[in-house]
């Protein structure tokens, strides 16, 4: 899962074997044919070395986001030479992954307001002004017809898609008692 909202461009190593076939994720088991020397810091334990550090996962992108790769072409290239080097009846090539990740609010705080089906438009306008119940609306109208309009963002179609579940809200509840 990505750490931050936003777009993330990845760069990826991918494999074939012998030059057929569909073209997959290179990971550990290609890696892993690189010597030990050149992959770690220590003789076999300890840190990777660049590029694998990169790749690896205390790199910033398996961190960030949970896929093995680096957000640098230059190291990529490093990988891909290193990698291509020690697997020899594979052919390798780097592709580049765009993944972008937008959070939004859910209506899970469970009011009047985010249980009705309004579209997400019109409720988060309305949940952002403070209002959690239809009566609280209602209200507010009453004291100044044009309430809701004066809410950023808030027009004449959202107030007609208001009054519209506002009306089917008032009608439940009278059918309720
Ligand atoms: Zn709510």
């Amino acid at each position: 899962m990505l750490r931050h909202d936003g777009t993330y461009k990845i760069y990826r190593i991918q494999h074939r074997y012998r030059k057929r076939g569909d073209w997959t994720f290179s990971g550990d088991s290609l890696f892993a044919n690189v010597p030990p020397r050149l992959r770690f810091t220590g003789r076999t334990y300890g840190e990777h070395r660049s590029p694998f550090l990169e790749f690896g996962a205390s790199g910033d992108v398996w961190q960030q986001t949970g896929i093995h790769g680096t957000y640098s072409y230059g190291v990529a290239r490093r990988m891909l030479e290193l990698v291509a080097q020690h697997n020899e009846k594979h052919s390798f090539r780097i592709v580049l992954i765009l993944i972008s990740q937008e959070t939004r609010l859910t209506r899970d705080c469970h009011c009047e307001i985010c249980r009705a089906e309004l579209s997400i438009r019109v409720w988060k306008r309305l949940h952002e002004a403070g209002y959690r119940t239809f009566a609280e609306i209602r209200s507010a109208l009453a004291q100044d017809h044009r309430a809701l309009l004066k809410i950023p963002g808030f027009g004449r179609k959202s107030f007609n898609e208001f009054a519209e579940v506002a009306y089917q809200v008032e009608k439940e509840k009278q059918s309720a008692n």
